[in-house]
């Protein structure tokens, strides 16, 4: 093996974490491993077998903990919560880009430790299998994300409202430091924690970062350009509570997610989201709302505490401004538009509102564009014939938009629809569906032939209009 581990979290003081190993499954079976991403990190894929990937048998140099954080769940203050059911087995060391040299290695689905409440510990293969193509898939998008190392059957039954097959997701993140992690400490008034978690956190993801505020610009500017992500592919995260939302600027965390299919602005498919608080466009609003949650927590940082809030709300707002630059020019992208004009905003937002009044497939739509006619997605009465000619005028003024669009429009999403059918055919024991999907979401923007029937948009028995927690 030549991968190396360096725990440097686990070398943080005890009260950032419970020691916790793995705790033994029956009979492990791999679904997956991911070999390029394994070989990327340093590992042999071969390494990766079924009792590792349970974590039945621990590789060398891994230190098992359970990270303690707390976060604002709905809206919901939750002083204490914590890995209920992952174990944080170590970190690789790399040269993965510019200052980035660390990569958390973490099984979900692992076993009770000291932050379980009253879940099992255990995941079930459906959220296993879907976070296993979702952040694949986003990687592949060209979005920041934790990824999919490997998954695994663990030959147990998970019991929800019926039995499951018990499956472990290998999760590779940046780091698994969140909004929430600095909650905690800033709810136990521990200050030193709260400084010592800064500091690691800084030196780890912004090492320009001078101080808290600076830290704090940081996490703002990622998320702006993150959630600006999320919104050009038509990505719903479904439940953005600060606990679920990493520093590093990476996507984390699939439960209840998924991909528009009809594109409107107030969608919601999590069955918990009662009230929208989550729905697609509130995302920008919620970002704000978390990172405000951060900026509160570092507060007591400030050696003076009236400037702090000043300074603090200054770096936090200009959060609004960042995420409609990075917006626009993601969906001018889209539009086939690589230079700015004044008129590009009111060309955009024209076309999103003739999509919503149509019910227009979000990715048939931008994709249909790439042949300059989304007139049969467009399809309200005279929308398209209202819109097109003004984008056409535009369109002239480029110099190559056809590549422009054809980089910022994918082709194959993962739609939910195949998803849960890959979901069903795993419960059934057939994994085919699985690997088939893993394989076609690792291209996007290039389809092969093979993969054209998943470009269609679910008919309406098909569609899935509610999706679970990953629990
Ligand atoms: P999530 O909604 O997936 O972000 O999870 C929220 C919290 O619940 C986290 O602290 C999880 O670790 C915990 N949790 C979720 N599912 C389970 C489970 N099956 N067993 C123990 N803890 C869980
Ligand atoms: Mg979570």
């Amino acid at each position: 093996m030549t991968v190396t581990f360096d725990n440097s979290y686990a070398r943080l003081p005890d009260r950032f974490y419970a020691r916790q190993t793995p705790t033994p499954v029956a009979a492990p079976s791999t679904l997956s491993v991911n070999k390029d991403l394994a070989r990327e990190l340093g590992f042999d894929p071969d390494d990766l077998s079924a009792e590792v990937l349970t974590g039945n048998t621990l590789l060398p140099g891994t230190d098992p903990i359970a990270q303690v954080y707390a976060g604002h769940q709905f809206g919901g203050w939750v002083p204490r919560l914590g890995d209920g059911r992952a174990c944080l087995l170590g970190e690789v060391t790399g040269e993965f880009g510019p200052n980035d040299t660390r990569r958390d290695i973490q099984l979900k689905g692992s076993g009770v430790t000291p932050f379980s409440r009253r879940g099992d510990g255990r995941a079930w293969l459906g959220p296993v299998m879907r976070e296993y193509l979702v952040s694949e898939a986003m990687h592949a998008l060209g979005i920041p994300t934790t990824r999919a190392l490997g998954a695994a059957l663990t030959g147990e039954r998970v019991q929800r409202e019926r039995g499951y097959p018990g499956a472990i997701l290998t999760r590779v993140a940046a780091s698994h430091i969140r909004v929430g992690t600095f909650q905690y400490f800033a709810g136990q008034n521990d200050i030193e924690g709260l400084r010592l978690l800064t500091d690691y956190a800084a030196s780890r993801h912004y090492p320009n970062a001078k101080n808290p505020m600076e830290f704090l610009d940081h996490v703002v500017r990622a998320q702006a350009e993150l959630i600006a992500g999320w919104m050009s592919v038509g990505f719903l995260h479904g439940v953005m509570n600060t606990d679920n939302m990493a520093i590093s600027g990476e996507t984390i965390d699939y439960g209840p997610c998924a991909f528009l299919d009809a594109y409107h602005p107030r969608t919601v498919f999590s069955s918990i989201d009662q009230t929208g608080r989550y729905a697609f466009a509130a995302q920008p609003d919620m970002g704000m709302w978390n990172l405000a949650q951060l900026a509160t927590a570092l507060l007591p940082l400030h050696p003076d505490e009236d400037a702090a809030v000043e300074e603090a709300s200054a770096v936090l707002n200009q959060f609004p401004d960042l995420f409609h630059e990075a917006w626009t020019a993601k969906f001018r992208a889209k539009l086939g538009l690589a230079r700015s004009e004044d008129g590009d905003g009111k060309l955009i937002s024209g076309l999103l509102s003739r999509m919503a009044s149509s019910q227009a497939d979000f990715t048939l739509t931008f994709s249909a564009l790439n042949t300059r006619d989304a007139s049969h997605e467009v399809s309200d009465e005279g929308a398209w014939d209202s819109w097109a000619p003004d984008w056409q005028a535009r369109l002239a003024r480029e110099q190559d938009p056809d590549t422009t669009m054809a980089r910022a429009n994918p082709v194959v999403i993962p739609r939910n629809h195949q998803i849960e059918a890959a979901i069903q055919a795993g419960i059934d024991g057939n994994y085919a569906p699985f690997h088939r999907l893993a394989a076609a979401f690792t291209r996007p923007f290039a389809p092969e032939q093979e993969d054209m029937d998943l470009t269609r948009a679910p008919t309406p028995d098909q569609r899935v209009l509610r999706t679970f927690c990953g629990t």
